[in-house]
């Protein structure tokens, strides 16, 4: 399997976040980075993200949200280590302010995407990683990005849970690009919102989400079974919700009546948000997954017999991080009915 990274991405170290008025430590750490990488290549050989240049992203984002992601620290009136919204647009704000501040409340949901002196450089390199991985897939049938920060949570014009740029979602339009249908299966402990929100009135990118019930647990607002497309949309966005604290048969379960829903689409293609964040040992995930459990999710996937892009999403450090992903990359190779 090839796997595509971005060596920019430690440039991105954000410290803490605020819960309930506390600073907490930042899960989204420089350490998933070196974690993941090392574990990667045990499963495939590693190459790094090829730069196609700003199109392939700005294909899914809108120009005055790049602009803001791209020059918004370098804009700090002060010198500081990172800039976070201490504002936030209403849900219907009447224009895009001018100053910093306004645009950071503007066009992030949450506290936990600082900009960084290195934030831009490593998110674009991730998304970088994604489209590159999308590229192999033309050749390779099955491959790997190493997206960090990662993506889910990002909308057209919004970052929030510590996503920037939607890599899945640039990943799918990439391919889209040059074939009719694509999906997006995410797998994430957390409702890809940001995902949803991109594709939500369209007919061509199917999306299907397995997730923890989002009603006491991020991201609160989306991720409802009731959420179904809008217009040309309609009946194109699955989601599975499952309540907190499900284990690996809710959850394989659930993923077999989503792939049942994407091999009924007939996609080209299949981009995975991997998230590892469903394992019971994750530090901030809701599931009880087992390694078998991941195991069996990627056997699931892998029958499905579709060219893949698997796209990483969350998983946070702990002593099963690296090892979830390793056993997952290594059976997803071992089960492709081509291989
Ligand atoms: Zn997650």
């Amino acid at each position: 399997m090839i796997i595509r990274h971005s060596p920019a991405a430690p440039r991105h170290d954000p410290q803490g976040f605020f819960r309930y008025g506390r600073i907490v430590e930042h899960p989204e750490s420089v350490e998933r980075y070196h974690i993941l990488l090392a574990a990667a290549a045990n499963a495939g050989e590693v190459r790094e993200a090829v730069d196609h240049g700003l199109a392939p992203i700005a294909a899914v984002h809108d120009p005055n949200y790049l602009e803001l992601l791209r020059t918004g620290f370098a804009r700090a009136p002060d010198k500081v280590e990172e800039v976070v919204p201490t504002q936030f647009a209403p849900w219907t704000p009447h224009r895009r302010p001018e100053g910093l501040a306004g645009q950071l409340g503007y066009h992030m949901t949450d506290t936990s995407t600082p900009l960084r002196a290195g934030t831009w450089d490593a998110v674009y390199g991730a998304a970088q990683a994604a489209i590159s991985a999308a590229d192999d897939i033309f050749i390779h049938s099955v491959a790997y990005a190493l997206c960090r920060p990662p993506g889910h949570h990002a909308s057209a014009a919004h970052a929030g849970g510590f996503c920037y740029l939607n890599n899945a979602a640039i990943a799918a339009e990439r391919l889209r690009a040059s074939m009719p249908r694509v999906a997006i299966l995410d797998i994430d402990v957390h409702h890809g919102n940001g995902t949803q929100a991109i594709f939500y009135d369209r007919n061509d990118i199917l999306f299907v989400s397995v997730h923890a019930e989002t009603a006491s647990y991020f991201p609160y607002f989306t991720g409802y079974a009731d959420e179904i497309g809008v217009g040309a949309g309609e009946g194109f966005t699955q989601n599975l919700p499952l309540p907190l604290g499900s284990g690996d048969d809710a959850y394989c379960s659930a993923l077999a009546i989503g792939i049942e829903r994407i091999l009924a689409f007939a996609p080209d293609a299949l981009v995975v948000s991997l998230g590892f964040d469903a394992a019971a040992e994750d530090p901030i995930g809701a599931f009880t997954v087992s390694e078998r459990g991941f195991v069996r999710a990627a056997e699931i996937i892998a029958n499905a017999a579709m060219p893949t892009v698997l796209i990483q999403e969350g998983g946070y450090p702990s002593k099963a991080l690296g090892q979830r992903l390793l056993r997952f990359l290594q059976h997803f190779d071992a089960m492709r009915p081509d291989a």
